[in-house]
């Protein structure tokens, strides 16, 4: 797998920077710029791109979603419709999107991102016509789980049409769909025509982007357009599902959980989604496999069913420079600390801002108060568990 290099600047004529692992590098000439793929071991020039292709000029605007400019979104689905990237809000996270159709414009999202080529993107469609303009040999199951959670935070992996972009499946027979429930995202993808690739708007491994600052500290100059529509409502990514033999499996958890899918049908979580992977081991969803969402400061993540426990070992982990993010209730048990709610949807909706802000404490090491791994919890804990790189002390 070929992963690109981020930035290894220098401004020195034909230096190449310094290739991290998995990232992307450019090397600065006096008027050249040339961009490197890493596999991790060796760095291979691969292409000479311009400046521009590089620095793009973003626009940013704000739309309400109670009121929607009309030539606001008109101007951003025209963006979409030419191939360029323009990041928009959904009920979940912010995504950066892309015409999903045209590899091309895919690819960008890939560069803007840094993201694996072996970690495929979701399609996200505006009616159930669009998927089935992508999608085929649809059961009866996966009518009736669209039916009842379209739109909304649930994708759903499918099988591919021939129509669809091999870099947006990486060269799966599968895609995931999601009809987003925003009205901003479903105008932008109605106007836009087609189907939109929206990963989630952040480098990759860093915590999703929720809203707008966020946004623009991770994408600005990468995309052509950022709408801002304030905070995201849930603040998880959605519920990644595949159906199998009529059995669905969670591949990903999200707002819709276990207990809400099991009217439809037999319901299991796969074992990825709080265990760790071993090395080559085959997945069922590719993105498993990458660092998610973690900070540069070490974490750790504590939970105990007895909250006594949790809180005793927590104390005995702190000292003068650590953090607790904690339930807003708990406050008071630590030295220093940092609220993230009372509720598994106020946990959900604050702990990727918490995350992306808390490298700019230097803290010695963070210590995060787990939840119950059920319902919502479950997703908090499985983007938890990442964010601690399965730094996980469960008594
Ligand atoms: P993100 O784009 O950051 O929201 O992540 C999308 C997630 O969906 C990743 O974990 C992908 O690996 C997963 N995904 C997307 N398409 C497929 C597919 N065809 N089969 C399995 N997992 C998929
Ligand atoms: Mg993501």
């Amino acid at each position: 797998v070929w992963l690109p290099v981020e930035c290894g600047r220098s401004g020195k004529t034909g230096d190449t920077g310094v290739p991290g692992e998995g990232r992307m590098a450019y090397s600065y000439g006096n008027h050249e710029v040339y961009r490197y793929w890493s596999n991790g071991l060796k760095c291979d020039r691969v292409k000479r791109v311009s400046k521009k292709e590089i620095y793009m000029k973003t626009e940013i605007v704000k739309i309400d979603e109670e009121q929607i400019d009309q030539e606001a979104i008109a101007r951003a689905g025209e963006i979409l419709k030419r191939g360029g990237l323009v990041a928009f809000p959904t009920e979940t996270v912010y995504g950066i999107g892309a015409n999903g159709l045209n590899s091309d414009a895919v690819k960008k999202i890939f560069i803007a991102k840094g993201r694996a080529s072996d970690n495929p993107l979701i399609l996200h469609v505006s009616s159930i016509k669009m998927v089935d303009s992508i999608a085929k040999d649809i059961t009866p199951l996966e009518r009736q789980l669209m039916e009842a959670f379209f739109p909304g935070p649930l994708t759903i992996i499918l099988k591919r049409k021939d129509n669809v972009p091999d870099i947006v499946t990486a060269s799966l027979d599968t895609v995931g769909i999601r009809m987003p429930s925003n009205k901003i995202a479903h105008d932008l993808i109605e106007l836009a025509s087609v189907p939109i690739a929206a990963p989630s708007a952040n480098i990759s491994g860093r915590p999703s982007g929720t809203n707008i600052n966020d946004i623009f500290e991770e994408l600005n100059n990468k995309v052509d357009y950022i709408i801002d529509g304030g905070d995201t409502d849930i603040g998880l990514e959605s519920t990644v599902i595949r159906v199998i033999n009529n059995v669905i499996h969670i591949l990903r958890p999200g707002k819709i959980t276990k207990k809400d899918l099991e009217k439809y049908a037999k319901v299991e979580i796969d074992s990825h989604v709080l265990g760790d992977i071993k090395n080559n081991e085959k997945v069922l969803s590719p993105g498993m496999k990458y660092k998610h969402y973690a900070p540069n400061t070490k974490c750790i993540l504590v939970y105990s069913d007895d909250k006594e426990k949790m809180y005793n070992k927590i104390k005995s982990l702190e000292d003068t420079n650590t953090i607790v993010i904690c339930n807003s209730s708990n406050v008071s048990n630590y030295k220093k600390a940092i609220p993230y709610g009372y509720t598994e949807e106020e946990i959900s909706h604050n702990i990727f801002k918490i995350l992306r802000e808390i490298d700019k404490k230097e803290a010695s090491l963070v210590i995060i108060e787990g939840v119950k791994e059920e319902g919502l919890g479950l997703a908090i804990m499985n983007r938890l568990i990442r964010a601690c790189s399965h730094n996980y002390i469960k008594i």
